[in-house]
């Protein structure tokens, strides 16, 4: 791997880097002393001479824009030089509220920088800039104080849609699918709330709130179930986690104490997990979902199929469950080739000694074919949408089979 922190001399005169230069290092000064200048009319404005200890070039290392002012040695200088590659991962694992300030500070910076040197603070280009950022945060700020005040009031509710089993007919687990229903009466689908939630960082206690409202219900579902099946086995509770919960090893501590809390046997839990976690960064995914693992839950891959899903990880990775997207399922009885990807995807799972949920079946002629195809579960419309509480309990009592 290539060394991220090394030092480097500058005989005095050099330019260490020119105005518009490509931002990817910051200095800090080890020895000597440079000069920060902007230039001005036809010659500079020098606005800083720094030395010893200081640090320069911070600026566009952060936030990857050209280099707003030139710097150059006074004296012979050493400087120690960090790499922007360095702090791409901290940067992207902070809260991203953390880097709309970071890059207002910048903005707000540059601007006075601007001002300093007597150019024109009506660049337009730059003052746009400036306005957007503001305005994003201010949306995301907004947005994320709703959700916020939305989690304290009780909006979010959790509902539960079945997961039957092809074979014997009976519910084997629920899928937990969050709701938002604002005080306004109107209702926010997952679609949209999820993805704010994943970009304000709320998604880390959205999460939590779903995996210890959606185990304390799968013991009331279970005893019900029990009462209606007794010979069949406590259905499953099935709760997405977001790649983004799992950014910080740390979170995994925080649900294994959810799970503990909850008396849910872990056997009973499993976990939904999407492509996108295992494509940013392979070796973490693996660490996550070992981690994950070892608190004895099932863990599934959802949506399979529709992202980039490649082979090379699926055995590396410790799945017990691949749920197969809705657009194949939807699509069987229309064309053939996905028809052919179910029976792959269905002996690939075999392979792998994975089971297989099919994703949205709306008809029985799909169930059926599904079941032939060697999947185990399915989960669609046609058996039900997801339920509130009390549906699912009387579904059950319905002792409705499939
Ligand atoms: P998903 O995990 O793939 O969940 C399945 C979605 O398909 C659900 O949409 C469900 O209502 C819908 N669905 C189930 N059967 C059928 C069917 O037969 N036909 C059709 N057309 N749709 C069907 P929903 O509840 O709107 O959730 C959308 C997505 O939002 C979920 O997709 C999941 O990615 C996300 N989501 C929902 N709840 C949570 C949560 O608690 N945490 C996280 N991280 N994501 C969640
Ligand atoms: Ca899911
Ligand atoms: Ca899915």
């Amino acid at each position: 791997m290539a060394q991220m922190i090394f030092s480097k001399t500058y005989s005095a005169g050099q330019k260490i880097f020119a105005m518009g230069d490509e931002g990817r290092n910051a200095y800090f000064i080890e020895r000597g002393r440079v000069q920060v200048s902007l230039p001005k009319d036809d010659g500079e404005t020098i606005i800083a001479e720094l030395g010893k200890g200081e640090i320069f070039g911070e600026m566009s290392m952060i936030d990857d824009v050209p280099r707003s002012a030139t710097v150059t040695a006074v004296e012979d200088t050493e400087v120690i030089v960090i790499q922007r590659s360095r702090f791409i991962q901290p940067l992207k694992s902070a809260h991203p509220m953390m880097n709309l300030l970071l890059r207002i500070v910048l903005a707000r910076f540059r601007d006075a920088q601007r001002q300093l040197s007597g150019m024109r603070t009506t660049s337009s280009e730059m003052n746009t800039s400036l306005e957007e950022i503001r305005s994003l945060a201010f949306d995301r700020i907004n947005t994320e104080r709703d959700m916020r005040r939305g989690l304290d009031a009780g909006e979010f509710e959790m509902h539960y849609q079945p997961i039957t089993s092809l074979d014997g007919g009976h519910i084997a687990g629920f899928e937990a699918l969050m709701r938002w229903r604002k005080d306004d009466g109107g209702f926010v689908s997952p679609v949209e709330f999820i993805p704010l939630a994943e970009e304000t960082g709320l998604i880390v206690e959205l999460g939590r709130w779903a995996l210890e409202t959606s185990l304390k219900e799968q013991k009331n579902l279970a005893g019900r179930f029990n009462e209606n099946f007794p010979a069949v086995a406590a259905p499953f509770m099935s709760v997405n986690v977001s790649g983004l919960q799992l950014s910080e090893l740390s979170e995994i501590d925080r649900l294994a104490d959810i799970i503990d809390a909850s008396g849910t046997p872990p056997g009973d839990i499993k976990l939904e997990i999407t492509e996108t976690l295992m494509v940013e960064n392979f070796d973490h995914a693996k660490a996550a979902l070992d981690k994950l693992k070892d608190l004895g839950v099932l863990i599934a891959i959802d949506d399979f199929g529709t992202g980039y899903s490649s082979l090379s990880y699926l055995h590396q990775l410790p799945f017990d469950t691949l749920k197969i997207d809705r657009v194949f399922v939807t699509n069987m009885d229309k064309s053939e080739s996905s028809q052919r990807i179910v029976r792959s995807i269905a002996q690939l799972a075999l392979a792998l000694d994975m089971n297989i949920v099919a994703e949205g079946i709306e008809e029985q002629a799909q169930m059926d074919a599904l079941r032939d195809l060697g999947c185990q579960y399915g989960q669609g419309f046609f058996m039900s949408k997801p339920l509130t509480t009390d549906a699912a309990h009387e579904l059950i009592d319905s002792k409705a089979t499939w």
